[in-house]
């Protein structure tokens, strides 16, 4: 695999914790733009290789590399976080006592100060933003409502509009789906598939059907590498594949 021209690069990477080999050869690209489904069993290391990702774990070694060249394992986490990587993970983190309309504008306006920020007027461009952001995640009526108030779908919406609001260059987001309503997880993949294109993403998910809904290359990993790669259709059938989710 080439780096060239990828947005993300991971060559033979490898982790151990205390012996145990969490990530073991592990490569994968990600091109600009691209969306991929990351999918496996438990214990597969699909948490440990976005921790590697945004420089929450160091790998012992291989090669991580961001836009082609910037090494992410020399990256702590708010330098990866400054590079424009962001990451979602399961749980939604909203401010729960604001507003909707006032966590995306947190968020637009860079979470510097908190106080200052809710108080300062908004220019021009972040109001248009901000209704663009709205429009994307399908909270235009409920801009003004407590985010503490909006169902759980609607709160991973929100932080996945928070993250956008800060412009990422890579999401990465982790088992978006996870107690959402089956209508909800369906809007769930028009929103993703709304995202890609102008930012690449990286998503975790459980949910068969919401990978299929998204429509994108899955890469299934296995005991820390790659065990098949390709359509939802492709990587279902290939026996190795059914064989680790069946147990065997
Ligand atoms: P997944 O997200 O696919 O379920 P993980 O990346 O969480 O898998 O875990 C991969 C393996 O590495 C698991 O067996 C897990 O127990 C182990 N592991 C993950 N993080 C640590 C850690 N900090 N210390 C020890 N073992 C870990």
């Amino acid at each position: 695999i080439q780096a060239a021209g990828s947005i993300l690069y991971l060559d033979n990477v490898h982790v151990a914790f205390d012996g145990f080999k969490a990530i073991n050869g592990l490569s994968m690209i990600l091109k600009p733009g691209e969306m991929r489904a990351i999918i496996g069993p438990n214990g597969a290391g699909k948490t440990t290789m976005m921790d590697i990702i945004t420089g929450k774990t160091r790998p012992d070694r291989g090669d991580v590399l961001f836009n082609g060249q910037v090494d992410l394992t020399k990256q702590d986490e708010a330098g990866v976080a400054r590079l424009g990587i962001g990451r979602k993970f399961q749980k939604p983190t909203v401010f729960e006592t604001q507003t909707v309309e006032d966590n995306l504008l947190l968020s637009l306006k860079g979470r510097r100060d908190v106080y200052a920020m809710l108080f300062a007027k908004r220019t021009g461009e972040e109001a248009a933003r901000l209704d663009e952001l709205l429009a994307l995640i399908r909270l235009e009526a409920r801009r003004g409502d407590l985010a503490g108030d909006l169902s759980h779908g609607q709160k991973q919406w929100l932080e996945i509009g928070m993250l956008l609001a800060q412009d990422p260059k890579v999401l990465l987001v982790d088992e978006p789906v996870a107690g959402m309503t089956d209508a909800e997880t369906m809007q769930t993949a028009e929103l993703l598939r709304a995202v890609a294109g102008a930012h690449s993403v990286v998503v975790v998910e459980h949910d068969m059907e919401f990978v299929r809904a998204l429509g994108v290359k899955v890469t299934v990993l296995h005991q820390g590498a790659v065990l098949a790669e390709g359509s939802i259709d492709h990587v279902s059938a290939v026996q190795e594949v059914v064989d680790v989710y069946l147990g065997r």
